[in-house]
């Protein structure tokens, strides 16, 4: 007998046709003789719905009430798709974050699993009933409602996973895997069979939101066996794995993806007075605001006695981070702050990146053989990021994945 944890997300959920769907597809694999504890997102949109809610009353909530808001949606689809079970005759219990119980850290809107005690499920399964369990959400030791940030409930079903030793973790969504880059954006983009957990993650940082990152991190560091899989169709979508072998090497490609992030804002200080210790001058008030920076440059200035600084920003932390900017350039005394908040990063990704010299220089050219100007690079081990204008995105995503070659099927 298997044990698998199933995650439903939003779409495959969105209505009540879809529910009895998922309920079908569920018995079937029970009927199989294995047990089952399936995760689900809130019925597509939901989050979005509600999140407006909270705002039309105050435009910046966050925090504590805004996660028992949130936490409804999927409250809404556990018990939806316990009824159409128990309907068809199936014993299903549904179970909220805090029911399971999944404790979190008390960062709301964006709170870390910190342990699950799955007793009851464990318990549940053993007397043959088809566990629900509500994604994206968890409680605090105090017991305070939490939730896990946007696509959290890929992590509640990866951290379940891990807490039940279950045999697989299958994330089920409206593609049928992890493609070389998001299939929404570029037709011809490829289905993976097989991806690293360490591509995997460095994809979802750089902005694949197919799942979500902390999942990522969660199946690597207990090795879950993690599959993304379609609702709709049937196949063997994406096994993410911590290990390719070598009779897979076909799919030991330089290149394994290209991911974009389209929520970036970038902003520059120019001629600042080049002394020791200016980079925490800049960014020092900038975090203390709880804003998290992403790439940063720092240039040595044309006169050698100033220096120019640039950085990126989540775009929602673009307003805020200007004013602030604004006030520390009038403190140091420099000469100029400028932004742009139409930007976006575009990153390639693959780990036979290391054993391969001139990647980043075929990126830059090919880039520029579409007159794609180049603002920011910043690379690791296994990627290359580039920030450029937003205009440019699909232009950029569909040239890499051209001239890298990611269509087309492996050569030996
Ligand atoms: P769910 O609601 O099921 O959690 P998401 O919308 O969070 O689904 O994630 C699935 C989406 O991720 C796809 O519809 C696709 O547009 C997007 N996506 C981005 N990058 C990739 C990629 N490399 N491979 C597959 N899908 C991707
Ligand atoms: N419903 C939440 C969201 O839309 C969590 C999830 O779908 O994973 O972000
Ligand atoms: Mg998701």
């Amino acid at each position: 007998m298997t044990l698998l944890v199933r995650k439903y997300g939003g779409t495959s959920v969105g209505t009540i046709e879809r529910i009895e769907a998922v309920a079908e597809k569920v018995i079937g694999y029970k009927q199989r003789g294995h047990d089952l504890v399936v995760v689900v997102s809130a019925m597509s949109g939901e989050t979005n719905r509600l999140t407006a809610l909270a705002k039309e009353i105050d435009p910046r909530v966050r925090g504590r009430e805004l996660d028992v808001l949130l936490t409804t949606g999927e409250q809404v689809t556990i018990a939806l798709l316990a009824i159409a079970l128990e309907k068809r005759g199936y014993p299903a219990k549904s179970y909220t974050g805090g029911q399971v119980k999944i404790v979190t850290d008390t960062a709301h809107n964006k709170a870390r699993i910190v342990s699950i005690d799955a007793g009851n499920v464990r318990k549940d399964l053993h007397e043959g009933r088809i566990v629900v369990v509500a994604g994206f959400q968890g409680v605090d030791e105090e017991g305070n409602i939490t939730t896990l940030g946007r696509g959290g409930s890929d992590t509640t079903g990866v951290a379940l996973a891990a807490a039940l030793d279950a045999d697989e973790c299958q994330i089920f969504t409206d593609v049928d895997g992890v493609y070389t880059t998001d299939p929404r954006v570029v037709a011809e983009a490829r289905r993976l069979d097989k991806i690293t957990f360490e591509e995997m993650l460095e994809m979802a940082s750089l902005g694949s939101k197919v799942l979500q990152i902390r999942a990522g991190e969660f199946a690597g560091k207990y090795d879950v066996p993690l599959r993304v899989l379609s609702s709709f169709e049937e196949g063997e979508g994406t096994l993410i794995t911590s290990e390719i072998n070598e009779d897979d090497s076909v799919e030991q490609a330089v290149i394994s993806g290209i991911a974009f992030n389209r929520d970036e804002a970038q902003l520059t200080i120019n001629g600042v007075p080049d002394t020791p210790g200016i980079a925490f001058k800049i960014l020092g008030p900038i975090s203390d605001a709880n804003i998290e920076v992403d790439m940063i440059v720092q240039n040595i200035g044309a006169d050698g006695s100033t220096t120019d600084f640039t950085f990126t920003v989540h775009r929602n932390d673009y307003d805020l981070a200007m004013t602030l900017l604004q006030r520390i350039a009038e403190e140091l005394g420099a000469r100029e702050v400028a932004g742009n908040n139409k930007i976006i990063k575009l990153s390639i990704v693959g780990v036979g990146m290391r054993s391969h010299a001139g990647i980043a220089s075929r990126m830059f050219e090919i880039l520029a053989n579409e007159g794609i100007n180049i603002c920011m690079i910043s690379t690791s081990e296994i990627k290359i990021s580039v920030v450029i204008d937003e205009k440019y995105l699909e232009l950029g995503v569909r040239a890499l994945h051209d001239g890298f070659d990611l269509a087309d099927e492996e050569e030996e």
